[in-house]
């Protein structure tokens, strides 16, 4: 099975269904891990060299599960709904023959889950369409759509659980590849390192605060929730998600 996560920022996918990825590479599936944005944005300093830093980051946590990166490198702060945006997103849903895809819930706090979101839905339906230029063929199978978690949970009620327990170690390990993003000044400093305290990382926190949340929902230690984009060329009737 392929699976692609598409996340706005670099470490999206690692906070919100990185022990769902690491599942489904432990059992041999190809995981594609897409970034949209180039996290040029900060720290501050030059936004060409955070940028190069930022995807570097990224790489060493999809190299933890072996999981190939896409990074579509938006840049920070011009990520919107528009053709030359959407038609990198289709090519990387044809390109990669995903089985489904992981991406932001429609509702979420920041305009790139939210945009991202949108891009993916569209994507995946233009997707299809026989004659839309492109390097690649046309979708022709059913690809669903499962929405990870908002940030922080807020608002967002899951359909379907995925106990990531034996992964949790995994999950932590690809956060914390993100050190730029944890720097307690305004610019970016090379000398900086992570605390030894993972609790003390704040990512690392709330990842485990939302995961220890929804697995009391469905009794397990740690756990990732998904709601399913529910429409015509959608809904399969089988399980996507690994056990
Ligand atoms: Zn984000």
């Amino acid at each position: 099975m392929n699976v692609l996560a598409i996340g706005a920022h670099g470490d999206d996918n690692e906070a919100f269904c990185a022990g769902t990825l690491a599942k489904h590479a432990k059992r041999g599936d190809k995981v594609f891990m897409c970034v949209v944005t180039d996290g040029s944005g900060r720290p501050k300093g030059d936004p060409a060299e955070i940028a190069r830093i930022r995807k570097g980051e990224a790489q060493d946590a999809a190299d933890l599960i072996g999981a190939e990166l896409i990074w579509l490198a938006i840049p920070d702060g011009y990520l919107t709904l528009n053709d030359e945006t959407r038609h990198k997103f289709i090519e990387v849903i044809r390109a990669t023959e995903a089985d489904y895809i992981i991406t932001h819930p429609p509702q979420d706090y920041h305009p790139d889950h939210t945009v991202t979101s949108e891009l993916v839905m569209q994507a995946a339906q233009v997707a299809r369409t026989s004659n839309y230029p492109s390097q690649y063929p046309p979708i022709r199978k059913f690809v669903p759509v499962a929405f990870m978690a908002a940030e922080f949970g807020l608002d967002f009620v899951p359909q379907d659980y995925v106990d990531v327990s034996d992964v949790w170690d995994i999950k932590v390990q690809m956060l914390l590849k993100h050190v730029s993003q944890h720097m307690p000044g305004p610019t970016y400093d090379a000398n900086f390192t992570l605390p030894t305290d993972p609790e003390a990382v704040g990512i690392v926190r709330a990842a485990r605060v939302m995961s220890e949340f929804y697995g009391l929902g469905c009794g397990v230690r740690f756990a990732e929730p998904y709601r399913w984009w529910t429409a015509a060329n959608r809904v399969v009737p089988r399980r996507l998600l690994p056990e």
